[in-house]
């Protein structure tokens, strides 16, 4: 089976950036994969030799009302169907309370999620991701989704059991 990775984050983290770049050269939006429904953003991805569909999601603003009713609509049906998470969070905005959220929602979920500072490009990188251990949810991956920074190896490390 082709493993499924779920992008979440807050709007404006870079998720789009990362599935387009994932997606880049494949045309095809999978439209008819079993088993996916189509309210979400399905894309088939390769890096390096690996293949995997990637979903894009419209994004969580933690700093909503009703966001355990959001993310249920969106993210979480995305999460649900992922073999793994890519919670994506944006390394020159720091924590914000939005991704304070997410991630714990993230953290009562039974998924492999990854953290991922996005956006690290230009930056001292290093000395502000850090702050992002507080979210709970261990390693966090460095990457710059709009020059492709971090991303192979990131996709490395989440699609090695697969
Ligand atoms: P989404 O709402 O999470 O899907 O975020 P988008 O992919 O639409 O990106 C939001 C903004 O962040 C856009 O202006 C992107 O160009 C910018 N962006 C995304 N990735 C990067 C990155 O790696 N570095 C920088 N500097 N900007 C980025
Ligand atoms: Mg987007």
């Amino acid at each position: 089976m082709t493993p499924v990775v779920a992008l979440v984050g807050r709007p404006n983290v870079g998720k789009s950036t990362l599935f387009n770049r994932l997606t880049r050269s494949r045309d095809a939006l999978v439209a008819d994969f079993p088993g996916l429904t189509r309210d979400r953003k399905y894309g088939q991805a390769k890096v390096g030799e690996m293949e995997f569909i990637v979903v894009d999601t419209g994004g969580i603003d933690g700093s909503e009302e009703g966001i355990e009713l959001k993310m249920a609509e969106q993210s979480l049906l995305a999460i649900e169907e992922a073999d793994v998470v890519l919670f994506l969070v944006d390394a020159r905005a720091g924590v914000t309370p939005g991704d304070i959220v997410i991630a714990h929602h993230l953290r009562r979920q039974q998924k492999k999620v990854f953290l991922v500072a996005n956006k690290t490009d230009g930056i001292d990188a290093d000395s502000v991701v850090g702050d992002f251990y507080e979210l709970g949810l261990g390693d966090i991956y460095q990457i710059a989704a709009a020059h492709g920074r971090g991303v192979h190896s990131l996709l490395e490390q989440a699609l090695t059991p697969y």
